[in-house]
């Protein structure tokens, strides 16, 4: 059954999510012109649009009923034609390094990880674009649950709408990275969609210079990135300087080689004062070595980059170690008397799992078969 609304836009036809039971349109699920487009049928004016846009982003709003300066019969009108979905927070832990972790319920019973660090000045959002990932990372527990699912871009979105309403942080400028769980790129249309509500001038109007995504170097996706209007902050997830090293941690590697991924970044369409990052995860004996490091520092040659080193965060079920302090020091060393610039990343949230590679939804009730069994029947088979 087509469960999507459908309008026509000149010879374009456009689509929406409906709500699979009420046959509402979910508005979390739409982008301001498709807004538009949806309370024209209705034979309400385009600004309905932006202000019910700026309801739910600025204001935080979760129910049409909270819209007061809308009339109240149009209110009842749109309750019968929208509804308002937004993921509902679990539990929410706080590390004591300050950063916190919010587990969230979605629509559908499936559950995923945001985090929020607050290193200053850049207080940033970690959020998700998958439940689990089809990348399989070799060190990263994410990536061990498999793909559950792609978020939808309300889902992508609405982690935002929480995160600022249960950080009381709404009016306050933030940062967000896509790098919790997922692989943005691997999940393309929605995560641009989200990018575009997120950014919208009626709604948050998040700087793009504000948003960082993370990739492990889909090239058909990076392609694709580069042409786009909206361009984030790029970070790959690179993690070895050669092939060889590199497929064994990111099995992606062995489809998009580090070559054409570099090749890819030299031509993309990076903004003036600013770099595309390149993400190392530090493993003791693995990929630590001067050796390495020299290598690295020849690959990006270049490339305006800089190199952000991440020193494992050890987790049972995570083949590999961190690193002593002196090579972690020694490899950055390396680059730096290379001309790289790069910086290592302080681990934040260890004491709740919410440091990098360890969002997971733990516990026999939500692995992956049982979620997507509460995604299908609504409980647990
Ligand atoms: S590191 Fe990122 S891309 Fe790799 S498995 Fe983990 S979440 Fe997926």
């Amino acid at each position: 059954m087509d469960n999507r609304g459908k309008m026509e836009e000149g010879r374009k036809v456009v689509y929406w999510p409906r709500d699979t039971v009420t046959s509402r349109l979910d508005l979390a699920e739409l982008e301001r012109p498709a807004l538009e487009s949806a309370l024209a049928e209705l034979g309400e004016e385009r600004f309905r649009a932006r202000q019910i846009f700026g309801w739910i982003y600025r204001r935080g709003v979760t129910e049409l009923e909270a819209m007061t300066d809308l009339s109240r019969g149009l209110r009842t009108v749109l309750a019968t034609r929208f509804t308002l979905t937004t993921p509902q927070v679990v539990t929410h832990e706080r590390s004591s390094d300050g950063t916190q972790k919010l587990l969230l319920r979605l629509a559908d019973g499936l559950e995923i990880e945001s985090v929020f660090i607050p290193d200053t000045p850049a207080m940033t959002f970690c959020i998700s674009t998958q439940a689990g990932c089809a990348m399989a990372c070799a060190f990263c527990l994410t990536g061990k649950m498999g793909l559950v699912r792609n978020l939808t871009a309300g889902e992508i979105a609405g982690q935002v709408r929480v995160l600022a309403d249960a950080l009381s942080m709404r009016g306050t400028a933030f940062n967000i990275v896509l790098m919790g769980m997922g692989e943005p790129l691997h999940n393309y249309d929605e995560t641009m969609k989200a990018l575009r509500i997120l950014t919208d001038e009626h709604g948050l109007a998040l700087p793009p210079r504000r948003i960082t995504l993370s990739t492990v170097g889909l090239l058909p996706g990076l392609e694709r990135l580069a042409r786009e209007p909206i361009m984030p902050n790029l970070a790959i997830s690179l993690h070895a300087p050669s092939d060889l090293q590199r497929g064994q941690l990111v099995p992606l590697n062995r489809r998009y080689g580090i070559g054409d991924i570099i090749d890819v970044c030299k031509r993309f369409p990076v903004r003036a004062r600013s770099r595309i990052t390149f993400e190392y995860v530090l493993l003791a004996g693995v990929n630590d070595s001067i050796e390495d490091a020299r290598a690295l520092a020849r690959l990006l040659a270049g490339v305006k980059s800089k190199v952000n080193l991440i020193p494992l965060n050890a987790a049972a079920g995570i083949p590999f170690d961190r690193p002593s302090d002196a090579s972690i020091d020694r490899f950055a060393a390396t680059l730096a008397e290379r001309g790289v610039l790069v910086s290592v990343r302080k681990s934040r949230g260890r004491d709740i799992r919410a440091a990098c590679g360890q969002l997971i939804v733990e516990g026999p009730r939500k692995s992956p078969a049982q979620q997507l069994a509460i995604a299908a029947f609504g409980r647990q088979p």
